[in-house]
């Protein structure tokens, strides 16, 4: 983390044309194009910035969204694909564009490769790539069995497809560079700030346990940790429609230089093809990042060690005598469609949530297509809000053990190969 200074808390009334709850990729990225665009910009943070997903997330920037193009022109149609396809790229080269334009130290590396761990997931991968050609996208390159060892020091995958295009990041760190952008522009971020109530009305209030923001819109980026805190607004329409799910993540100790290489001799992230996956990265400082499982209803295991490194050892059993020196989890949102939520509360109170595990890039497009709406272009943000917006079956209580034996099922798939 480069930079720990601290926010102040609001204290008082203040006003703002555009008021922004949450301080991670979403809510930065809303508050940094909307400034540009010449607004006057208060976030307000229940915790500290990038408190949330976007500080703890395994930094693989890929593309797209957590459905495949196929899929969503199957359900929703080829218009809404072709919108959706036309975008799949934008949130990857905005963070370049971001890190590039105010110069934020955050790491950047090039490429991510997704692994296959069986024949059927490596026939998916051939098709992945087909399909995507459709869409303009020839910056894909399938590796078989002997190939991929150029890039993954490991014996368990069947062969993996490199995407040239994605990448690798520190996201704690990109996401308080655009907070120090947005400041830069005369964006204001208040800290340990939770939104407890919100007044709709133009101007809308919003209120914290200290003081309130009138503006003249809100745009709620609390994502899974939505109404998670003590005191906090809950928001209840977002809540029916989303789940938390919990992922979980260890670092080893700093690996010298030649058996950091062997592991990842390219020095790119890798996420394997289960439903439930493993993913992993090599920081600056060269420790493997490995993270893995989920916990549906975002609640965590007694041990987070004990859970994620018999998978870091089934990728690389070498590793066995290295020392884990960090564990960690966090809380991403699914949604029943597995796709973004984009919409609107009202006339002047917008959300974007619902990354489904896959929101390093799409945060960052939610972000300017919130920055788009409130300038009055809303086509591309609708293409999203068109979407319907499903409730989980009985709500998040009985969603979580429903998603749960659906993931034990998966799970199971993963395992047998079929
Ligand atoms: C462990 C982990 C690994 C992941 N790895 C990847 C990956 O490698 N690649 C990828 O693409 N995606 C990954 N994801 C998903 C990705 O991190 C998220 O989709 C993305 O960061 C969501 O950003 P966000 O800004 O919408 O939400 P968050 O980053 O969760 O931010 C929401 C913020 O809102 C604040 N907040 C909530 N309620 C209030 C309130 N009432 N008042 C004020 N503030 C409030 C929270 O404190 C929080 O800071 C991962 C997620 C996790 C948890």
């Amino acid at each position: 983390m480069n930079d720990r200074r601290e926010r102040a808390r609001l204290d008082g009334t203040v006003s703002a044309d555009v008021c922004v709850i949450g301080a991670g990729f979403t809510g930065i990225s809303a508050a940094l194009h909307l400034a540009e665009q010449g607004h006057r910009v208060v976030v307000l943070e229940a915790v500290r910035i990038g408190f949330g997903a976007s500080g703890r997330n395994g930094g693989q920037i890929v593309n797209s969204y957590s459905r495949d193009m196929d899929v969503i022109e199957a359900h929703y149609g080829a218009e809404t694909a072709r919108a959706l396809g036309n975008m799949a790229f934008e949130g990857n080269r905005i963070i370049r564009e971001r890190v590039a334009q105010y110069a934020i130290d955050c790491d950047l590396k090039d490429g991510n490769l997704f692994a296959a761990c069986n024949e059927r997931q490596f026939r998916a991968l051939r098709e992945h790539q087909q399909l995507w050609a459709r869409y303009g996208h020839d910056r894909l390159e399938l590796l078989g069995p002997d190939e991929y060892r150029r890039e993954i020091g490991s014996n368990r995958y069947r062969g993996a497809l490199l995407d040239h295009s994605g990448g690798h990041l520190h996201p704690l760190n990109l996401v308080q560079g655009q907070a120090r952008a947005l400041e830069s522009l005369g964006g204001r971020i208040f800290e340990h700030s939770p939104m407890s109530e919100l007044l709709h009305g133009q101007p809308a209030v919003v209120r914290t346990p200290g003081g309130e923001v009138h503006a003249e819109r809100v745009v709620i980026a609390g994502n899974a940790y939505l109404g998670q805190g003590p005191g906090q607004h809950s928001v209840p329409e977002l809540l029916q429609r989303s789940m938390p799910c919990s992922t979980q993540m260890i670092a080893t100790e700093p690996l010298d230089e030649a058996r950091a290489r062997a592991l990842l001799p390219t020095d790119r992230c890798v996420e394997d093809c289960n439903y439930l996956l493993d993913y992993y990265r090599l920081s600056r400082e060269r420790r493997l990042i490995y993270g893995g499982g989920v916990s549906y209803g975002g609640h965590d295991p007694a041990s987070i060690e004990a859970v994620i490194r018999p998978k870091l050892l089934e990728t690389f059993p070498e590793l066995s005598d290295v020392r884990i020196d960090h564990a960690w989890s966090g809380a991403f949102l699914m949604t029943l469609n597995r796709l973004p939520q984009f919409g609107r509360l009202n006339d002047n109170v917008y959300y974007a949530q619902g990354y489904s595990g896959h929101g390093v890039t799409c945060a960052h497009l939610a972000g300017r297509l919130i920055g788009e709406v409130i300038r009055g272009e809303s086509q591309r943000f609708d293409a999203f809000a068109g979407i319907p917006h499903l409730p989980f079956p009985g709500g998040r209580r009985f969603a979580v053990p429903l998603s749960a034996l659906g993931a034990w099922y998966y799970a199971l798939r993963d395992r047998l190969g079929i």
